[in-house]
């Protein structure tokens, strides 16, 4: 690996997070409506509840959760092997990290995935792939792993930072003196989260 790529993406992870800085985060509620507005339009669930997913209590995961990204909750009780429909459901929970513009791709797929699960497509069967796949946004449907890896950084045990723009990045590493500041160029200093 060449030294001068390193930096440059670096420099484009550090961008990413100070536009991530000043985003608002987007709402779970505004994020599935548009989901739901978007899943009435896939034919082959047109027989199903579509517009009850609108009931769902939606709720957000811890945020050091690393791999699991969201989750759909049946009520107590209901078994996988019951007729599920979204009123069996008790909540959908997604990661809060994913709810910014960065990753609102991917928190459109992943609530798209919880809301099949609500629709009685209890596991990851062929069915299930098969409906998945009908997902308008090809690229959101393979974020899964760079987001695993986004949220490891996250929770990761250093923080660079740059003493006279007191900007902090987190990093599972140490920067050893190889990064500057994107702003003031200086060298960033590692301290140990
Ligand atoms: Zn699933
Ligand atoms: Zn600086």
């Amino acid at each position: 690996m060449n030294l001068s790529n390193v930096r440059i993406n670096v420099e484009n992870d550090v961008e990413n997070e100070i536009k991530f800085a000043l985003n608002t985060p987007i709402s779970v509620k505004k994020l599935s409506l548009a989901v739901i507005e978007e899943m009435k339009k896939i034919s082959d669930l047109s027989h199903l509840d579509v517009t009850g997913l609108s009931k769902i209590p939606l709720g957000k995961l811890r945020n050091n959760a690393v791999r699991l990204h969201a989750v759909c909750r049946y009520k107590n009780g209901v078994k996988k092997t019951d007729e599920i429909s979204p009123i069996s459901v008790r909540c959908i929970d997604i990661h809060p990290r994913v709810l910014n513009d960065r990753w609102s791709r991917y928190a459109n797929f992943l609530l798209f995935h919880e809301f099949l699960h609500a629709l009685g497509f209890s596991n990851h069967g062929k069915e299930f792939r098969r409906l998945e796949a009908l997902w308008h946004d090809g690229i959101a449907r393979e974020m899964g792993p760079s987001f695993t890896s986004y949220l490891r950084n996250m929770n990761a045990g250093w923080l660079w930072v740059c003493p006279s723009c007191d900007i902090r990045h987190m990093r599972s590493k140490r920067s050893n003196g190889r990064y500057r500041c994107r702003l003031c160029h200086g060298s960033l200093v590692d301290i140990k989260r």
